[in-house]
């Protein structure tokens, strides 16, 4: 188990990186830190590397703090984003090299670099042979990341960090390489802390997602919940593609009122409520998907543009110089200039204060 406990950073040029980061991770968990750029994420992984010392808090493996132990002492396997192969080696001696540094016997050696090639996938593309003679220099981007994942691996060591580990390959192997990493780690059920700013990377691979801005942990939490339970609106702004719509709206007795529609706030589900209504403005976030077109309208809109996704298509739509986004199934045949009427379905809105804070 991995414990970071009140974990402050802050620079020598006096910015305060993380704010005061608790989080309890478990043996075997897949957890990704997900956040926009600057928000801290590799500054967790360096401090959980003992690469960057804290300004503050703790620190646990297993219970134990590690606050103390140099880098090499904290039996963790570390991925760059950029690989960090050693140009002049072969990608054999690449692989072997922190076994020959713990001074490994040279049979051992052999065999956990050739058990962990095959298991990473390696030796589909390079015979054991290529393996001793080639250099790093002489393979593509998604075979050096084998490497350099193997190469971490073969020390066995207790927590495996990647930071950005797939941010310099081409689409298609990225899909490729997460869903190995994901199936590799499991199979070993190493605990693993993976870095990433795409949230669809981090949905697909995660056990957890820890998502953060400025320094702190905004949520900590299964995919699924980041979706469709977003504890603030930072939360239910990052997640999503298209983003959600965010409508201004203001109290008026039992109801919140815009220029376009009013929500009846008797009408929603007692039991998502968290909180009391006392202010005057509030922010109401709608996702694309929960726009549908309707009989009974609750208010109408011009279609600005249309953005076709596959099966569904994105209404990007104007009422009363309130933009938003809809998602609609392509077989309706919106076009641009129609007018439409939407409905919302109030079950799947959400609530949000001004400071950010979900009422509802
Ligand atoms: P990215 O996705 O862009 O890599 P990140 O979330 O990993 O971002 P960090 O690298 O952890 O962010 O940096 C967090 C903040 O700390 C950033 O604002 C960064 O500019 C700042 N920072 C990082 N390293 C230093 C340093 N050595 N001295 C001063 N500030 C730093």
């Amino acid at each position: 188990m991995i414990q970071i406990e009140n974990l402050k950073k802050v620079y020598n040029n006096g910015y305060e990186a993380l704010k005061s980061i608790n989080l309890e991770i478990n043996d075997g968990e897949l957890i990704c830190l997900l956040g926009p750029s600057g928000c801290g994420k590799t500054t967790i992984l360096n401090l959980l590397a003992g690469l960057l010392d804290p300004t503050d808090g703790d620190i646990k493996f297993d219970k134990e703090s590690v606050i103390d132990k140099h880098p090499k002492d904290r039996n963790i396997g570390l991925v760059f984003q950029n690989y960090a192969l050693y140009p002049h080696m072969t990608v054999f001696e690449n692989m072997a090299f922190g076994l020959k540094l713990r001074k490994v016997n040279k049979k051992e050696i052999e065999q956990k670099v050739n058990e962990a090639a095959e298991i990473l996938g390696l030796t589909e593309y390079l015979g054991i042979e290529e393996l001793a003679n080639k250099k790093p220099g002489e393979m593509s981007g998604g075979q050096q990341q084998r490497v350099a994942i193997t190469r971490a691996l073969v020390q066995n060591p207790k927590i495996l960090l990647l930071d950005e580990p797939l941010s310099n390959l081409d689409a298609r192997l990225r899909l490729k390489i997460r869903e190995e990493i994901r199936r590799l780690v499991k199979e070993i059920g190493i605990t693993t802390v993976f870095v990433t700013h795409d949230q669809e990377e981090a949905l697909s691979i995660s056990d957890r997602i820890v998502l953060m801005n400025e320094g702190i942990v905004q949520q900590f939490d299964v995919p699924q919940n980041l979706y469709l339970e977003p504890s603030n609106l930072f939360v239910a702004k990052f997640m999503g593609n298209p983003i959600i719509n965010i409508f201004e709206m203001e109290k008026e007795g039992n109801a919140l009122k815009s220029k376009d529609f009013t929500i009846d706030l008797s009408l929603l589900k007692k039991d998502r409520f968290k909180g009391e209504l006392n202010e005057t403005k509030y922010f109401v976030g709608i996702r694309p998907e929960y726009f549908e077109l309707s009989e009974n309208p609750l208010f109408k809109a011009k279609v600005e543009s249309v953005e076709l996704i596959g099966k569904d298509c994105i209404v990007n739509f104007n009422a009363n110089d309130i933009h938003a986004k809809s998602i609609t199934d392509i077989t309706r045949n919106v076009s641009e200039g129609d007018e439409l009427e939407f409905e919302i379905d109030y079950n799947s809105i959400y609530i949000f204060q001004e400071n950010g804070v979900r009422v509802y």
